[in-house]
């Protein structure tokens, strides 16, 4: 039993469990955020552009029951848009997050050539290691 605990224990205070608790709360409040941008940006962008208010019915015979296919179209279609809307924006932040990335500088040489031998050999030597020769400071 003593031995469960301490187990038990290790795997509580694991750091990986609180990056997992964390990551939970985290990704609660980002779904708020996703949330709050499709109604209060999103929504009124498709109400903007002539909406999509689907309205129709096929009555089922005499029952009273109707296939309510003006709502079922209006939620397709307002799903199709919001997904294109969501594409652009995310297409757009790719590429600011590009341009804030700088381009790996190049690395300094740090050989040369022997212009006798023509083997690679330090950029600070003075005398070629593989002919001997003396070599003119850079
Ligand atoms: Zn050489």
């Amino acid at each position: 039993m003593k031995k469960f605990m301490s187990e038990f224990k290790e795997f509580a205070l694991k750091g990986n469990v609180m990056d997992m608790a964390i990551g939970v709360i985290i990704g609660a409040a980002f779904g708020n955020i996703v949330t709050a941008l499709t109604d209060c940006f999103i929504q009124p962008i498709i109400a903007l552009i002539g909406g999509t208010e689907v309205h129709g019915t096929i009555p089922l015979g005499n029952s009273g029951q109707a296939l309510d296919y003006g709502t079922f179209l209006t939620a397709v279609i307002n799903f199709i848009i919001m997904a294109l809307i969501l594409f652009c924006i995310i297409k757009a932040t790719n590429k600011l997050m590009e341009l804030g990335k700088k381009p790996e500088p190049k690395a300094a040489p740090t050989t040369k050539k022997c212009p006798y031998c023509l083997s690679e050999i330090p950029i600070e030597a003075t005398k070629c290691a593989h002919c001997t020769s003396d070599l003119p400071k850079a």
